[in-house]
Parts: C-alpha cells; structure tokens; sequence
C-alpha cells in the first residue's frame, strides 16, 4: 500500500442537503446546505445552499468549518451558492485567519450581481475559476472539471483522481452524450437527479436530469456505486430509495439515495460487494 494511499483511508463524503429544486429548498423538504469531503489531509466543501453553516454546526459528527481548507461552486444558483459568503467567513474565522481557497466559475464573480462578495474575496489565500479542461493538484489529489455542463448559468461537474479510484459529481445539467465520456471511468459516481420525468412542453427546455436519464448514465458510465441526490419534488413523491433500487436492478450497479447527513465512507462504498 503506498504511502498516498495511506492518508486516504478515512475518506468521507457527508451530504448537509439532498434539495434539488426551488420547491424543496423553499420549504427545506429536504436540507440544502451541500456536500462535505473529507480527502486524506483535506476537507472540502461544495455547494453551500441555504442553510449550510447550520447543517455543518449540527452535523453529527460535528464538523468544523474553520478546519475547511477550500470550498467549491459548481454553479452560481441560490440553491448552491447562498451560504458561500458565510461559510468564507467561517473558514477563515470572519477573516481573521487568510486562508484556504475558493473554486468558482468565473460567472460567480465577474458579473454586475457575483454571489462572491468583493469584501470576502480577501478573506482567502486563493480565488480561482473552473474552467473546461483545467486541473488543480493537490498532494495526494487532484480536481478536474471535464466539460461544461448544459445549465442555464456557467455550470461545471467535478472529478477527483484520488489515489484509489476516482469519484465525480454531475452536478445540474440537461442531458447530452458527451457527459458518458468525460465521466467514464469513474469508481463513486454522484448524480444531481432533480425531476422524475419531464412533461414540460417541448419548446420549454428542462436543465436537469430525469430519472431515466440518471439511468442510461449509470449504465453507460458503469461506476462501482452511484448515489443518487439533489431531489426536486417529483423525485420524492417517488421515493428515491425505490428508485435507486430500480436502477439497481436494470443495471447491476450498486445505486443509493442519499439522505440528509449521510456520511459515506468513500473506500468503503468501493469496496463493497457489486450487486450483481
Ligand atoms: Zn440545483
Ligand atoms: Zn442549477
């Protein structure tokens, strides 16, 4: 076992908030406030929706926001973005303490109305952009955002190449093709699935994935296990533990739905037994 590895052993990705629609945020059905990595030596936060420095406060285990040492934004909705300046307040103990680094799609923070406020963006030792194609190296890891995501605003996924496997994030998009290539490979694969079907009517273009799309994911991409989260209203009005378990059987990949708090062991989610 290599000594990289070695530091990776306690991984976890802990959901503050599995809301995925302005619905379900408004009425907090479901929380919002994020997902918490923890990386080897790294703890990372992405996407602080409301809510999210309550949701870390309240955590059991606890977790500790000044002990941050970066927090992602896929994308500048509110569903995502609410909490950013606060949790940058909190990271860097209301700005006392430079540091840590914040990733952000550039439409986060050079526009007429940035979710970023400029007072806080002295607060952290680094400000950077996503963009399509770049990767940011840490010791034992490292980020890469593969494509741009199909979302009314600049909107990117995540993956991680960790020492033992790598984990994405589709975070909000329509479905398109080319998100089978740019997430193949991946060992944990973790879809925002936001509504059920999509009824709209066809000049109105939804930007998020539906349950069947979720699926012909997992059976292109194949991961060793797939969570499931980021549920709008139709989503839990059909019982997203149910339909994991669908997607499960068509697919033969092991599938969950998160919960609020839920706390994954990330080795031992690649570990365990494929269903079939
Ligand atoms: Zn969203
Ligand atoms: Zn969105």
């Amino acid at each position: 076992m290599n000594c990289a590895f070695n530091h990776h052993t306690q991984d976890t990705m802990t959901f503050l908030g599995t809301a995925g629609a302005r619905f379900v945020v408004a009425r907090q059905l479901r929380a919002s406030g994020g997902t918490w990595l923890r990386l080897g030596e790294k703890q990372l936060l992405i996407d602080p929706g409301p809510g999210s420095l309550l949701r870390c406060l309240a955590a059991q285990p606890r977790l500790h926001p000044p002990a941050l040492d970066g927090i992602i934004l896929t994308h500048r909705h509110l569903d995502h973005s609410n909490d950013i300046n606060v949790m940058i307040e909190a990271m860097t103990n209301g700005g006392r303490d430079r540091r840590g680094f914040v990733l952000a799609p550039r439409d986060a923070v050079e526009v007429a109305d940035p979710v970023i406020q400029q007072y806080v963006r002295a607060y952290v030792d680094e400000l950077d952009y996503l963009e399509v194609g770049k990767t940011f190296s840490f010791n034992t890891f490292s980020l890469s955002t593969p494509v741009a995501h199909h979302h009314s605003v600049e909107t990117y996924g995540l993956r991680f190449s960790l020492p033992y496997g790598t984990i994405s994030i589709i975070a909000d998009t329509a479905y398109f093709d080319e998100l089978i290539d740019c997430y193949k490979g991946t060992d944990l694969l973790v879809l925002n699935v936001v509504i059920y079907q999509d009824t709209s009517p066809s000049a109105y273009k939804i930007y998020h994935l539906n349950f069947s799309q979720a699926l012909a994911l997992i059976e292109a991409i194949r991961p060793r296990a797939a969570v499931l989260t980021h549920f709008g209203m139709t989503m839990l009005q059909h019982n997203p533990h149910l339909l994991a378990a669908r997607i499960e059987e068509k697919t033969g990949v092991r599938v969950l739905a998160a919960t609020d708090g839920l706390e994954l062991s990330i080795l031992g989610q690649l570990q365990a037994n494929q269903v079939k």
